[in-house]
């Protein structure tokens, strides 16, 4: 990806989502996955040719037209494989006032482990309330774990787990 551009799927911020995290949401789709997990809902996210490439100049000035939302989501694909992005997004939007999801098929463990290489990783990290994390496994589908499509994903508290050196879940969602 060319430096101050992201790739999306679609070119604009969906608003007004109670499905992808807490609150009343905008979501920002990111182009690009390679964890092909089977049942993916969103097959067409995966391609990293796919979607439109857009400033992130231009994302940002998206967001300050942003009205009446709790927080900004980020989802895909998978926005940690365009983490310097994702970074600086997500840092946008908690200057904005607003808090940040973010969804991504590694597991938190696993950010770390890429963070080892690459210090971008723990940036994004410290600029997202909610890392919702793990790929998506059929076998483990359920309806009852919210804002998740399954059982082995979980809705992670970034900045106590930072702090902790541990995985700390949100309390609110087991
Ligand atoms: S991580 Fe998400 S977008 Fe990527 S293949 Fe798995 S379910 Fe699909």
């Amino acid at each position: 990806m060319r430096k101050g551009y992201v790739r999306l799927a679609v070119p604009e911020i969906q608003t007004d989502s109670i499905v992808d995290g807490e609150g009343i949401r905008s979501v920002i789709w990111f182009q690009g996955c390679s964890h092909n997990c089977p049942s993916c809902h969103n097959p067409e996210t995966h391609s990293f040719d796919g979607g439109v490439e857009l400033s992130i100049d231009k994302v940002k000035k998206m967001i300050d037209e942003l009205e009446y939302q709790t927080g900004v989501t980020f989802s895909g694909g998978d926005p940690m494989m365009q983490v310097e992005a994702l970074e600086e997004l997500a840092k946008y939007v908690k200057e904005k006032g607003m808090n940040v999801w973010c969804y991504t098929g590694y597991t938190y463990e696993e950010v770390l482990e890429l963070a080892k290489k690459n210090n971008h990783y723990i940036k994004a990290l410290e600029n997202i309330d909610y890392l919702v994390d793990g790929r998506f496994v059929l076998d483990l589908k359920s309806f009852d774990v919210e804002f998740r499509g399954s059982s082995n994903q979980r809705i992670i508290d970034v900045a106590k787990s930072l702090k902790n050196g541990k995985v700390v879940k949100y309390s609110k969602y087991k």
